[in-house]
């Protein structure tokens, strides 16, 4: 029996149609060995090279079509950075379709550069508040002023979906804040992470505050498991985790809601690199497979990862930020070659 997804193809700016372009050749060759999987890739436009044509960065018909998909795998966009500039897509996509948890996993990779061999955790980021809110006013000129907007039913939420997370992993769970300072809205943060604790029981539970965290994840990052926390200080570390294992060219996020996902790199558009298939396209391929596996698509999700793996430990296929010398469609082709030779 078939078992068809469609999926929206947001192929971004700068090296995004690049690195998506690998990501979406993987995808052709795994729907070759998994008997059964079908996948409807639809391209749709979004990212600064719209915001000519349209007046926007996410046109009204892009919207429209995400609306008819299963999941969206998205590429790199760059973020004008005028006051008055649309918002980033990334921060739009979360709050329209309440893609409420950030999923960054952080794993040593074999073949890729790790500041410890065996580290394995994930950050859950909670997408949709904080200083994110994009609420930021200038009271008088030279004196500005952002809402940091922390609520209860947000934070149980992201801290049901990181407990749920825990539960299949290593069942230990760190929640991360800054209480200490700021009193109320961490204080609701903290206090809804520990209310839902106790509808996991089988999971440990733990607390640190984000400068500690920062400094942990550096001196032992083997140690954690499932670390959750607000919106900045989880986009701050996980850059910080993601450049302890391998780079930021081997990263990946999924941005999960109850009923849609977007998957994309962490990276940004890296626009010195547009068009000179120089970028790592790992990230996002990886990407590519945290989505089968929120589609439940667990054996081609393994299939990709373990390609990725294959390709890293034998060490001939490096793009420039691992050391090597190969291209964007060298590292693709390796390992859309290692899925096929599976079979
Ligand atoms: P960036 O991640 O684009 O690039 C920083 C540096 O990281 C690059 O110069 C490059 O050296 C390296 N790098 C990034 N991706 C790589 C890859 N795949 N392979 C190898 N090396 C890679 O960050 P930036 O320069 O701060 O941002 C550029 C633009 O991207 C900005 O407009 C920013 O707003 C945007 N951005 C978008 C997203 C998103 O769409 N989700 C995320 C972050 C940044």
């Amino acid at each position: 029996m078939q078992r068809i997804y469609r999926i929206a193809v947001l192929p971004g700016d700068g090296i995004g149609p690049e690195v998506v372009e690998a990501a979406v050749g993987v995808l052709e060759a795994v729907q070759k060995v998994i008997s059964g999987l079908r996948l409807e890739l639809i391209y749709g436009e979004a990212g600064y090279n719209c915001i000519e044509k349209y007046g926007t960065n996410l046109p009204q018909k892009t919207v429209e079509m995400l609306r008819e998909t299963h999941a969206c795998l998205k590429g790199p966009m760059t973020t004008p950075e005028e006051p008055n500039a649309p918002p980033s897509v990334a921060v739009t996509l979360r709050k329209m379709f309440n893609l409420y948890a950030n999923v960054r996993p952080c794993k040593s990779l074999p073949g890729a550069w790790s500041l410890k061999p065996n580290i394995d955790l994930v950050i859950v980021r909670e997408n949709t508040e904080g200083l994110y809110s994009g609420i930021e006013y200038e009271t008088s000129p030279g004196r500005g002023i952002a809402l940091r907007i922390i609520t209860r039913e947000a934070s149980e939420r992201v801290a049901r979906f990181a407990f749920r997370l825990a539960e299949q992993r290593r069942r230990y769970l760190t929640c991360v804040h800054k209480r200490n300072i700021l009193r109320i809205t961490d204080g609701i943060f903290r206090d809804a992470v520990f209310h839902v604790a106790s509808e996991f029981p089988s999971v440990r539970v733990d607390e640190e505050h984000i400068d500690a965290m920062a400094m942990r994840l550096i001196k032992e990052p083997e140690r954690f498991d499932v670390i959750v926390t607000t919106n900045l200080f989880g986009d701050i570390l996980s850059d910080e985790a993601a450049q302890i294992t391998g780079g930021i060219g081997l990263a990946a996020g999924a941005n999960i809601g109850d009923n849609y996902g977007m998957f994309e790199p962490v990276h940004g558009s890296a626009p010195k690199y547009a068009g000179k298939n120089r970028a790592n396209p790992i990230a996002t391929i990886l990407a590519a497979k945290m989505m089968l596996d929120w589609l439940g698509e667990r054996e081609a999700a393994k299939r990709i990862e373990t390609a990725v793996e294959r390709v890293l430990s034998g060490g001939k296929v490096k793009t420039y930020d691992l050391g090597g010398t190969a291209t964007t469609s060298d590292m693709g082709n390796a390992i859309i070659e290692k899925i096929l030779e599976e079979g």
